[in-house]
């Protein structure tokens, strides 16, 4: 049977518009993961009538609640009070809650006072989640065909105890397993992409099949519902060789975490170094690699060549190619990323030079057009981005990621 799971986020910061709605945001992706639909969000302030209220809409189109927030010690427990008169139940003292907390007081050094205790007032009959890493226990019920699940706040509490306590609970709801596997995509917008994918998509129920925006690329989410989790693999299977097939040499990767780890993987797989020269983007592209650990066995070092005369003296670039074609040119990220590999010794050297804006050069270069040099062998590769007027932020982490797509099409044969 699918489950429809509806999330209740309770704190008054969070409606002044103080905070994001961050554990929301984690949650839904947790469930959409674990193949359970969410079709609402819900954030109240803390207010005992309204909390009841949301709780009442929610059960009529939801059968699994999720809440976050108001369990603390400040707010007497809001959260739980209003759930519990919901579903007719009493609160109860639950010792061994109460006694973690005692310990994680003492353990802290801190003073535990009364009403701390709040937080071990639980729902009777519910299924406690221990907090690992805060005071306030979770709590998990089901009532009248409604499964409800209580988080706390923090963020990090939040997503400790969802992972941790609140998934085996929501596994333990359905039958057999649910697995997911990913294709990331990285250079195809999502509309594109859903384009290509939408009439597949619309005939698949199980697995099924998501697409999901994501600053650094779209990605589709394949999820299966099986006995086994061999079983849910072999569902998926056929679906995955499709979807790669139709979106191409736009997939960087099945179940990988990001264009900068499949870049560094091929690296290491074929024992070649890099280098960077970097202008508009500023020492990001070296950012971006030497943020994975082990980067260091290709990575060898980066220059941040911002101005003409470091691009000329450290790089080699002619004065006469920049006065010449301007310092946003093809000629110069060829020259920029030909010197890059020389100075640093490297195998493969990656170049950057463009308008970030927001104003333009002396020369009316469009702002967000940006030459990104691929230099191997005796050989070199420019290629164009063009992101218009996005904002410089916006500009240099796209051309940076674009960068690294060079070096991924190159090193599996694409360019
Ligand atoms: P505590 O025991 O710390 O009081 P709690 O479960 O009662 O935790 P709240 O008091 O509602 O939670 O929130 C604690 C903090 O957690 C808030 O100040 C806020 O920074 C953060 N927080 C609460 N809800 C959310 C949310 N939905 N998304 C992101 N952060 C949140």
């Amino acid at each position: 049977m699918s489950h429809t799971a509806e999330l209740i986020a309770v704190g008054t910061e969070l409606l002044l518009g103080n905070i994001a709605n961050t554990d929301a945001q984690m949650i839904s992706e947790g469930l959409s993961q674990l193949g359970i639909n969410v079709y609402y969000h819900t954030v109240v302030g803390d207010n005992p009538q309204r909390v009841r209220q949301a709780v009442d809409i929610a059960r009529q189109r939801a059968d699994i609640i999720i809440t976050t927030g108001g369990l603390g010690p400040t707010c007497d427990d809001l959260t739980k009070v209003a759930i519990a008169q919901a579903f007719g139940k009493e609160l109860f003292f639950h010792e061994p809650s109460a006694q973690r907390i005692r310990d994680r007081f003492a353990a802290m050094g801190h003073t535990l006072t009364e009403n701390n205790y709040q937080q071990a007032m639980l729902p009777e009959g519910c299924t406690v989640l221990d907090n690992d890493w805060g005071t306030a226990p979770g709590v998990a019920f089901e009532a009248q065909g409604t499964h409800v699940i209580m988080l706390p706040g923090p963020p990090k509490e939040c997503e400790m105890m969802f992972r941790h306590r609140a998934v085996p609970y929501l596994q333990s709801l359905s039958d057999g397993v649910i697995v997911s596997r990913t294709v990331k995509t990285f250079g195809i917008g999502e509309s594109a992409a859903e384009a290509l994918l939408r009439d597949y998509m619309n005939t698949l129920q199980n697995p099924t099949l998501a697409p999901y925006a994501k600053p650094t690329g779209t990605e589709f989410r394949i999820t299966a519902h099986a006995q086994t989790e061999e079983e849910a693999l072999a569902l998926i299977a056929p679906v995955e060789r499709q979807v790669v097939q139709i979106l191409g040499d736009k997939v960087i990767g099945v179940d990988v975490s990001s264009l900068k780890e499949v870049c560094l993987n091929l690296l290491k797989e074929k024992g070649l170094t890099l280098g960077t020269a970097e202008s508009c983007t500023g020492g990001l592209i070296a950012k971006l690699l030497t943020d994975l650990p082990g980067s260091s066995q290709v990575f060898r070092g980066g220059i941040v060549s911002y101005t003409d005369g470091v691009k000329t003296s450290v790089l080699g670039v002619p004065q006469e190619l920049i006065d010449q074609y301007g310092a946003v040119s093809r000629q110069v990220a060829e020259a920029m990323a030909r010197g890059a590999k020389k100075a640093l010794g490297c195998d493969i050297a990656l170049s950057s030079t463009g308008i970030a804006g927001p104003d333009s050069d002396d020369r009316n270069t469009p702002v967000g057009l940006v030459y990104l040099g691929l230099a191997f062998g005796d050989k070199c590769i420019v290629a164009e981005y063009r992101g218009g007027k996005v904002g410089r932020e916006r500009i240099r982490r796209q051309s940076a990621q674009t960068a690294l797509d060079l070096v991924r099409r190159h090193l599996t044969g694409l360019l």
